[in-house]
């Protein structure tokens, strides 16, 4: 059975307590930026300029790393379980037609998966 689509859309979480934002969770290839209007009293040396030339100070998270704050959270293990589904592929054994999910960590941790029933290797057959 396929999943909604918007369960396979990759998802990052941004907080804002006391007045502050930060991203806690976001998978690599996605990249953002917080624009802090907030600057009275900042030092003027440290401001950044939006592309409007209004001074803020801008925290960049580069899509080359995913971010992942505590893992424990709800909030952020969700996400995780999210990603996981994002990133799983189907494979099938292809004497008896079963098929399995298998994320690329598991792909990484045990290799191609082996169907339980042929002791044979399953194939990708796809997302
Ligand atoms: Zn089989």
């Amino acid at each position: 059975m396929s999943k909604p689509a918007s369960d396979r859309i990759p998802r990052v979480l941004i907080t804002v307590s006391g007045g502050v934002a930060d991203v806690i969770c976001k998978p690599a290839g996605v990249d953002v930026r917080i624009y802090d209007y907030d600057v009275d009293g900042c030092d003027e040396a440290k401001l950044d300029r939006d592309p409007d030339g209004q001074p803020c100070v801008i925290r960049r998270f580069t899509a080359s790393k995913p971010v992942l704050a505590n893992r424990r959270w709800p909030i952020v293990s969700h996400s995780l379980n999210d990603l996981a589904r994002i990133n799983a592929r189907r494979w099938k054994c292809l004497s008896c037609g079963r098929s399995i999910e298998h994320t690329y960590e598991a792909l990484a941790e045990v290799g191609t998966p082996i169907c339980g029933d042929c002791d044979t290797d399953m194939e990708m057959i796809g997302s």
